[in-house]
């Protein structure tokens, strides 16, 4: 289910205003493919409409919370009515949670999984049947994280969110492939990845200090690719129908080494928290 060309194809990004999901718009962009973005963040997502029209492509904007389900189904009932459905839908807007377990209360997992799980389902379930019912090569997207393969610390709701969008990303993909229909899923676990998500003191639980979390961003700084790795390599999946994407410093090496010994992935794990600030 690759796709030859995404000149004129209809790629639809949520969280499109920052990090990785600008980088993805921008992509697209440079790809040839004409982009609706979409994030709760009204100011930055028309900057970032003007980084895309600088590039000639074609871009619309409507903001919409991806956790609420009727705001989802009226972006859906705006594209539809412009578009008869999206090429390529990418499920990327999500928000970071750090926090010990004990320290994160029902408001804050209900939060991260509202918005990190139920923001794609709501996603899918806008624009997925359409896709479908349109036929032809098409893509969905769902940006998991290496915390939804290879939970750290003082993550757990984080990497409970991530590990149910690779879950729930399967589950779709089998049932696709049931239906013998031409629409593909793509699952994307980014690494480390510089960009704001470490940055939001609202997603931190307040048993974790001020000290911790500089230490933590400037890890990200320091160690983290930029998001236009991610862009890039999202881009590069959807033109070559590719399901699994490993992206970002220790992705790769850590997916295959929980293969081998869960035990020593682990290890690492915690000896890269220590230095990294998530302990
Ligand atoms: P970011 O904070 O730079 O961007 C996230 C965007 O999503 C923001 O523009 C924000 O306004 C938007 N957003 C947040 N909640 C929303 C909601 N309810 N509805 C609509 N938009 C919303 O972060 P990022 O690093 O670019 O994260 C993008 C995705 O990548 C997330 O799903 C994140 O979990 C995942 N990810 C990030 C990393 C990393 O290291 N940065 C690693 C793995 C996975």
């Amino acid at each position: 289910m690759h796709m030859n060309d995404l000149s004129g194809k209809w790629v639809l990004v949520t969280g499109a205003a920052s990090g990785i999901g600008r980088a993805t718009a921008l992509a697209f962009a440079d790809a040839g493919a004409s982009l609706i973005l979409t994030d709760i963040n009204s100011d930055r997502l028309e900057s970032v409409r003007q980084m895309v029209a600088a590039k000639k492509a074609t871009c619309i904007v409507r903001t919409a919370d991806v956790s609420n389900e009727a705001e989802m189904q009226a972006l859906a009932d705006f594209v539809h009515a412009k578009v008869p459905a999206i090429d390529v839908l990418v499920n990327n807007a999500g928000i970071g949670y750090l926090g010990g377990f004990s320290d994160t209360s029902t408001a804050d997992w209900e939060r991260v999984l509202r918005v990190n799980v139920m923001g794609v389902v709501h996603g899918c379930r806008a624009f997925m049947r359409q896709m479908i019912a349109a036929g032809g090569a098409r893509r969905i997207v769902n940006v998991a994280s290496l915390a939804g393969i290879a939970p750290a610390p003082n993550m757990s709701a984080y990497a409970a969110s991530k590990h149910a969008v690779a879950g729930l990303s399967e589950g779709i993909s089998l049932e696709l492939r049931l239906k013998d229909c031409m629409v593909g899923v793509t699952t994307v676990f980014p690494g480390i990845i510089n960009t704001d998500i470490t940055k939001a003191r609202h997603n931190v639980a307040s048993a974790i200090s001020d000290a911790q979390l500089a230490r933590l961003c400037a890890y990200y700084e320091a160690q983290g690719v930029e998001p236009e790795v991610v862009g890039d390599a999202i881009v590069r999946a959807v033109l070559d129908g590719k399901d699994l994407v490993l992206v970002g410093p220790f992705a790769k090496p850590i997916y295959h080494l929980r293969r081998i010994s869960r035990r020593v992935a682990q290890w690492l794990m915690l000896a890269d928290a220590r230095k990294a600030g998530y302990v």
